[in-house]
């Protein structure tokens, strides 16, 4: 049975304690280089944290064993304050290495940008631009002219608006279209994406009132049929980017749905989701719409993402017929979800690069990740594990096939073949050598699979290998002795 630490006991710890002034003065005392010049402000408030942190831990602490490990004095305290201050001073967005094969992976920022980008993005950090102003006139321009010309010669679209997001597309062109309106939605495509991107609640917002037809897995072009009204605006068809309805399903093709609505003179539109230029399955994965395809169904309006499949800045893209991408850039919401200029200038060097779509696969790395070819994968994994062998010798390492996902809403459930390095470390579980790896200086993300740590070598980059073998060889040998 556990002995409770006496109150008594407990109050003597904290008559103890330092107070926040003392441990002040002791980090000042110590002059570690650490806090020289760090405003005072930003020791106090460390100072108030670690105190109020050991405060905490007299109060819970269940026994006297656990009691007498609590630092109390001031001299004592003052290192934690220091480690306390350079936490709060370090930036909290840092590199990680994505171990996951997860190519478009929402939690870890999507896609990776091509170096053509970055040069871009950087020239409009630095530089004044034309952004909104047009050279030729000497007067003030749009900046969607930079992106629409572009957009349009690559897609045959007829006109296009870029925006913040594909979540500010969606709901763009529903305040816009059919605020106050009905839009048709079929019940298999109601999705929900990332937690946060719901369908009827964006629909909700727009002020649009959703109709929902069919069924789960089954909706026919009756359905959208019978559920047209005189205040019915929009027939939407979303992409199930993050799931698949399979079995006894039934679908309505865009091409059908295309000339429903242009029956009843309503605007088809199709959240794409993902978007991609570039036809995957000609390179071993499965078939997505392309943008192009969608346009040529006949789609009178197409959304997508800029970091998904496409491989460039966040953003959402806009294509379809003039008048009603016309009227969504002249909607007073466009304004407060426009693209900004550093994304702009991203998009713009990303999209120039698919005038080339051999290049756009080697150049643009979310094509590149996803098409990597079988041997460099495999020859990768064991130039991995071979120096992982060399530098943690505590660890069993093997060479494994096992499948990688896109990720990001993107290929829903494609399994893509890939190459990994397992990892089973003796007398430690998977999952502790998993979290040590999350917290080495560099995060490196991993999964675990049947009691072992999986590396997915599909995503590591140039650098990547010798990081996460020095990371092993650091957590195997600090914990050789315990
Ligand atoms: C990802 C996705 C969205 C949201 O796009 P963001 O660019 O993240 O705002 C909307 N619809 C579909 C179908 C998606 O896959």
């Amino acid at each position: 049975m556990e002995r409770d630490a006496g109150t008594g006991e407990k109050g003597e710890y904290l008559r103890r304690l330092s107070s926040v002034n003392d441990l002040i003065q002791a980090v000042y005392r110590s002059r570690k280089a650490g806090v020289r010049g760090i405003p005072r402000e930003l020791v106090a408030e460390a100072s108030r944290a670690v105190i109020q942190g050991i405060r905490q831990a007299i109060l819970e602490a269940r026994d006297e064993l656990s009691l007498k490990e609590i630092k109390t004095s001031a001299d004592e305290l003052a290192p934690l304050v220091e480690e306390e201050v350079k936490r709060r001073l370090s930036p909290s967005l840092r590199r990680v290495v994505n171990a996951t094969g997860v190519v478009v992976h929402t939690n870890l920022g999507r896609s990776l940008l091509p170096r053509a980008a970055v040069e871009a993005l950087e020239m409009a950090a630095t530089r004044y631009t034309n952004l909104e102003f047009e050279v030729e006139e000497g007067r003030r321009g749009s900046r969607q002219v930079h992106l629409r010309r572009l957009l349009c010669e690559l897609t045959g679209a007829e006109s296009a608006l870029v925006l913040n997001n594909n979540a500010a597309a969606v709901l763009l062109a529903l305040t816009a279209h059919a605020q106050g309106r009905e839009v048709i939605v079929s019940r298999g495509e109601l999705i929900e994406i990332g937690g946060s991107f719901r369908l009827p609640e964006i629909m909700a917002q727009s002020g649009a009132r959703l109709v929902e037809v069919g069924t789960t897995n089954k909706t026919y072009l009756e359905d959208y049929r019978r559920a047209i009204t005189e205040n019915t605006a929009v027939i939407l068809k979303a992409h199930t980017s993050n799931y698949r309805i399979v079995g006894f399903t039934a679908q309505v093709t865009v091409e059908e749905l295309a000339s429903l609505a242009a029956e009843h003179g309503l605007i088809l539109m199709e959240d794409l989701g993902s978007g991609t230029y570039v036809d995957l399955s000609e390179h071993g994965l499965p078939w997505e719409p392309t943008v192009k395809s969608s346009l040529e169904a006949g789609a009178d309006l197409v959304t997508f993402s800029g970091d998904k499949l496409l491989g460039g800045p966040q953003a959402g893209i806009v294509l379809g017929r003039a008048e009603l991408v016309e009227k969504m850039a002249r909607h007073p919401l466009a304004r407060a979800v426009r693209i900004d200029k550093l994304s702009l200038a991203a998009l713009e060097a990303t999209l120039r690069i698919y005038f080339d779509p051999a290049a756009a696969l080697q150049e643009i790395p979310t094509l590149r990740m996803l098409t990597e070819d079988q041997e460099v994968l495999r020859s990768r994994a064991e130039g991995l594990a071979a120096r992982i062998r060399e530098i943690a010798p505590s660890l069993a390492v093997e060479v494994a096939r096992d499948v990688s996902r896109a990720g990001g809403g993107s290929l829903p459930q494609a399994d893509i073949p890939t190459w990994t390095v397992t990892l089973r470390w003796k007398g430690h579980g998977a999952e502790e050598l998993e979290g040590r790896l999350r917290r080495h200086s560099i995060p490196i993300i991993a999964r675990v699979k049947n009691d072992r740590v999986i590396i997915d070598v599909r995503t590591l980059l140039e650098d990547e290998p010798a990081i996460i073998a020095e990371a092993l060889g650091d957590i195997t040998s600090a914990t050789r002795g315990e």
